[in-house]
């Protein structure tokens, strides 16, 4: 299967090449040349697999470049630390049916595509014979999942930088008691915009860039997304009946429209999706999107601090996929809605409005604090279950959006654990950590404080970068 660029500018590429790089070299984004599509008997083969085995035939549509049988021993490794089972579902009430992405290694969905991401880069690194210090920025999560997929790796190092002092202390300890030689923390004096901004600059150099094999594994990793779209046919399988052709509807508490851009494209391979429910907190510029049809990203300083934190985002970095299928595959629409939103701080796709729930099945809503406490506080009295903030937006906006007859799942995004003072504030309880939770929690920590200079971060990385 070839990758093309949203924006048109890139000779088609192969699953590997697009996996290391970070955005096309035109700056769109790496897409399908045309998407996979499964049809109903192959759906019905596939109720008999495994994850790891349902993982296997998924990616492999995409991932054509890969021999199956080391696709197969990559997705066994991936999902074979996941305790209580990979993507158990549970139901919490009559009409919602959890879908449990976050009993990997830190709790959170993230880790569904980054354990993946970990055994297929390592395998393209010794493939190439090559190695690939992997930069990044963490406001918490995205971080965590991707140090604890890359531990121990050979070829893989990791230089992670974080504000100081502004994760919770239960980030900072999943991050910073890893004491793995290629896991390197770096807390940067500053908030996160200042961390970005560092990564930003020292991958926009290109010769500095190349000298120290600089990669990423942002959201718009394309392995990412394709590993997370897995979950929407394993989810669709365990929750249907055999030989029925249910269809039923996903919520998903989104950011950076990584994870519901997933079941975006397993809804477009054929899978019987009827609603996709995208649920956002107070930084609700995708539901304004949805809703209007009109694309405002804001800034930083309008970015609000939520209690459901990993969804403060002011640009959704995926969204330019979709808008590749809004615009039937015409890049030059691409490149003309960013041109349009340079000039004006917007784009309007507002004509086409309707076209969101009728064809691509898109539908939204917007979630505040108080909403999320008593989301909490309801589904924990109603079912004895603690949800994550996160998964609480979810709920709140899947109930807004149920429809007689057709089941509703909520992607279970985080496990309460990482947020514990939302939770002791929404129903008053002290979570109990698990002992090798506690364990970590007291673990010796590992970081490096750095000021915000450039200069130090690159003298940091050429002393300790894999060459
Ligand atoms: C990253 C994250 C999200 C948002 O996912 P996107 O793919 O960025 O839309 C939601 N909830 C949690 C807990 C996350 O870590």
């Amino acid at each position: 299967m070839p990758f093309i660029s949203t924006r048109g500018g890139m000779q088609p590429q192969s699953f590997s090449e697009t996996l290391l790089e970070g955005l096309a070299p035109d700056g769109g984004l790496a897409v399908p040349e045309v998407m996979p599509t499964v049809d109903g008997e192959t759906l019905e083969r596939w109720r008999a697999l495994t994850y790891p085995q349902l993982a296997t035939e998924v990616i492999g549509l995409f991932a054509t470049d890969i021999p199956r049988e080391d696709l197969a021993r990559m997705t066994a490794d991936a999902y074979a630390d996941f305790p209580a089972g990979v993507v158990p579902l549970r139901a919490i009430d009559d009409d919602i049916t959890l879908v449990g992405l976050s009993e990997g290694p830190t709790l959170a969905f993230k880790d569904m595509a980054m354990q993946f991401l970990g055994q297929v880069l390592e395998y393209t690194l010794e493939r190439q014979d090559s190695v690939l210090n992997i930069l990044g920025a963490t406001s918490g999560d995205t971080g965590s999942a991707a140090e604890h997929a890359l531990r121990g790796k050979e070829r893989v190092a990791v230089f992670m930088l974080s504000p100081q002092g502004r994760m919770s202390a239960f980030q900072r300890a999943q991050m910073f008691s890893l004491d793995d030689a290629n896991v390197h923390n770096i807390a940067v004096e500053g908030v996160f915009d200042d961390c970005q901004n560092l990564v930003k600059h020292l991958a926009g150099d290109l010769v500095f860039k190349r000298a120290q094999h600089l990669g990423a594994v942002n959201s718009i990793n394309l392995a990412r997304i394709t590993a997370q779209v897995v979950y929407y046919f394993w989810a669709w399988l365990r929750a249907t009946d055999a030989g029925g052709w249910t269809e039923l509807s996903f919520t998903v508490p989104s950011g950076n429209f990584g994870n519901i851009l997933s079941g975006f494209y397993a809804k477009q391979m054929g899978l019987p999706i009827r609603r996709l429910v995208l649920a956002a907190n107070e930084n609700n510029v995708l539901d304004e999107f949805f809703r209007t049809g009109i694309y405002r990203p804001r800034n930083a300083a309008q970015t609000l601090a939520t209690s459901s934190p990993s969804m403060d985002i002011s640009k959704a970095s995926n969204l330019e996929r979709f808008i590749f299928e809004l615009v039937g595959r015409d890049a030059s629409r691409v490149v003309g809605a960013w041109h349009e939103l340079e000039e004006q701080g917007f784009f309007d796709f507002s004509a086409e409005l309707s076209r969101f729930v009728d064809e691509f099945g898109i539908v939204s809503g917007t979630s505040t604090h108080e909403d999320r406490l008593a989301t909490i506080r309801s589904v924990y009295e109603s079912s004895g279950e603690i949800i994550d903030p996160h998964t609480a937006d979810g709920v709140r906006i899947a109930h807004e959006h149920l429809e007689p007859g057709v089941p509703m799942l909520v992607l279970e995004t985080a496990k309460p654990e990482k947020f514990a003072e939302t939770i002791h504030e929404a129903i008053g309880i002290e979570l109990a950590y698990a002992p090798e939770l506690r364990a970590m929690l007291d673990a010796p920590q590992h970081v490096t404080e750095m000021a915000d200079d450039e200069h130090a971060l690159r003298a940091f990385i050429e002393e300790n970068a894999l060459h």
